[in-house]
C-alpha cells in the first residue's frame, strides 16, 4: 500500500500529516500526488469527504518548500477558488495544518464581511490565497490584488461554483493570471459545462477519479420513522439525547422551523444552533467554530446554508424534514462518514412527506430500514397516501442562500389529500 513517505513528501509535511493521524493516503491522494509533483495539471473527480484537500494542498506546499521564494506585493503564488466563505476558510485552515512546521504565508477573502481586514492581509502578498470568486474580483478591481504573478491556480468544488452562477467571475480572474502556470480542478460532478470550463483552462491535465459517492453513501447505516408532525421535535429529543450522538446535523426545510428546533433543544439541555440565509455573517460563523470545537453538538440547518459544512466527526444527521428532491437526502446523509469512518443518518417522516420518502428510495435504489420500536411510531405516517405538499420555487439553487421556494409555509396551500401516491417497485 502507498504511503505518504512513497510519495515523496518533504519531510515537515510528513511530520505534519503523522501528527494529524493521518497514516495512508485516500484515493484522491494517492492518485493525484505523483502527478501534481510532476507539475501536471489535474481534473479531480471527487467529492468532499474523499481527502481531496489534501490531495492538492500537499504537493502545493511541497512546491512552496522546494521553491522558495517571495511573493510580490498584492501578489500570491497559489490561488484557490472556493463557491462559500466558509469551505474557503477550512481549506485556509487545512493549509495551515498541514504547513505547521514550514513557514507560510496565507489569507482568506469572501464577501459579507468588511474588506479593510483582508485587503491589508494581501498588501505584502501570500504564498497562499484561499478567495471565494466575488469579493476576489473586486479586490482585484480596485487595484488591491495583482495576481501577474501566480503559479498555480486552484477550482475546488467547481460544480458548485457554476451552479451558483461564478461562472463569468472565474473567467475574469483567469483573464488576470499568467497563462504559464499549473491548474488544478475539482469537481464532485462532469456535467458539459465542467468539462467545457476544464477544456479552456487545462493544459494535458491528468485525470483523476474517486469511487462514486454510493460507495460513501454505503458505509452510512441509514434508518426510518414514521412520526406524526407534532411529535417530531419529541422524537428527535430521543434521538440527540443518546451518548452515541456525538456530534449532529438536523436537516430541516424552512428557516422557521430550524430556529424552532434548535430553541427546543436548548430548552431541554442540549446546546444547538441553527444556520441559514437569514443569519448574519457573524452568528454563522459562530455556529460553525462552535460545532467544529464540540462546544455545540447539535447543528440544525436548511439545505442550501448545510453546503458549507464540512465538519469531520459528525456521527448522526438527521432529517427532521425528508427532502422534496431525492438529491439532497444523499446531500443531506453525505455529512456523516467522512473520512473512512461510519455514520448514521435518521429521518423522521410524517403523513405528508410519505411520498418524498418513496422518491428517495426510488433514487437511492433500496428501502430505507424502518424502526418502529420506539414510543412516537405513528402507523398513520407509515401508511399515508397523502400527497405531499407543493413547495415553490423547484429547489431555489440561489447564490446567497435564502432563495428559492424555500421560505413557503407548508400550510401554504400546497397540500391535496387523496389517493394516487406513487408506490415503490
Ligand atoms: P476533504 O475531502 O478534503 O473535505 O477531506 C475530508 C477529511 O478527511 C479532512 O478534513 C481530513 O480530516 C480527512 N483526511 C484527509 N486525508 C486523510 C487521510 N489520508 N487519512 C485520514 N483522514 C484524512
Amino acid at each position: 500500500m502507498t504511503t505518504f513517505a512513497d510519495l515523496q513528501l518533504a519531510e515537515p509535511l510528513l511530520r505534519a500529516l503523522n501528527e494529524e493521524g493521518y497514516t495512508t493516503p485516500t484515493p484522491i491522494q494517492a492518485g493525484a500526488i505523483p502527478h501534481l509533483l510532476a507539475g501536471r495539471d489535474l481534473l479531480g473527480l471527487a467529492q468532499t469527504g474523499t481527502g481531496k484537500t489534501a490531495a492538492f494542498a500537499l504537493p502545493i506546499l511541497h512546491r512552496l518548500l522546494t521553491h522558495q521564494r517571495r511573493a510580490a506585493p498584492k501578489g500570491a503564488r497559489v490561488l484557490v477558488l472556493a463557491p462559500t466563505r466558509e469551505l474557503a476558510s477550512q481549506i485556509d485552515e487545512s493549509f495551515k495544518a498541514y504547513a505547521r512546521h514550514m513557514r507560510l504565508s496565507h489569507a482568506v477573502i469572501f464577501g459579507g464581511v468588511g474588506q479593510g481586514r483582508q485587503v491589508e492581509a494581501m498588501r505584502r502578498g501570500v504564498d497562499v490565497l484561499v478567495a471565494a470568486p466575488g469579493r476576489l474580483l473586486d479586490l482585484m478591481g480596485q487595484g488591491h490584488i495583482d495576481l501577474s504573478g501566480l503559479e498555480v491556480l486552484v477550482l475546488d468544488e467547481a460544480d458548485r461554483m457554476l451552479d451558483m452562477g461564478f461562472v463569468r467571475d472565474i473567467r475574469r480572474i483567469v483573464a488576470e493570471l499568467p497563462r504559464d502556470r499549473q491548474t488544478l480542478l475539482f469537481s464532485a460532478t462532469m456535467p458539459r459545462s465542467i468539462a467545457e470550463l476544464a477544456h479552456g483552462l487545462l493544459r494535458d491535465p491528468a485525470t483523476v477519479q474517486v469511487t462514486p459517492p454510493s460507495s460513501t453513501v454505503d458505509r452510512i447505516r441509514q434508518a426510518v420513522m414514521f412520526v406524526d408532525t407534532d411529535k417530531k421535535r419529541d422524537a428527535l429529543q430521543m434521538l440527540v439525547d443518546s451518548p452515541k450522538v456525538e456530534r449532529a446535523v438536523v436537516f430541516t426545510l424552512m428557516k422557521h422551523e430550524a430556529n424552532k428546533v434548535a430553541a427546543f433543544l436548548n430548552d431541554h439541555g442540549i446546546v444547538a444552533e441553527a444556520i441559514h440565509g437569514n443569519k448574519s455573517q457573524g452568528a454563522r460563523e459562530r455556529a460553525m467554530s462552535g460545532f467544529r470545537s464540540g462546544a455545540v453538538k447539535v447543528l440544525v440547518a436548511t439545505d442550501i446554508a448545510a453546503r458549507g459544512i464540512d465538519v469531520d466527526d459528525v456521527t448522526h444527521v438527521f432529517n427532521y424534514d425528508l427532502p422534496n428532491v431525492p438529491e439532497s437526502y444523499v446531500h443531506r446523509i453525505g455529512r456523516t462518514a467522512r473520512a473512512g469512518r461510519d455514520g448514521w443518518a435518521v429521518s423522521l417522516c410524517d403523513a405528508e412527506q410519505r411520498a418524498w420518502l418513496r422518491d428517495i428510495e426510488k433514487a437511492i435504489g433500496k428501502p430505507i430500514p424502518v424502526v418502529m420500536e420506539h414510543p412516537y411510531h405513528s402507523e398513520a405516517a407509515e401508511k399515508s397516501t397523502m400527497r405531499p405538499p407543493v413547495l415553490g420555487g423547484g429547489g431555489g439553487r440561489g447564490r446567497g442562500g435564502g432563495g428559492g421556494g424555500r421560505n413557503q409555509s407548508r400550510s401554504g396551500g400546497g397540500q391535496h389529500r387523496g389517493g394516487g401516491s406513487r408506490r415503490v417497485a
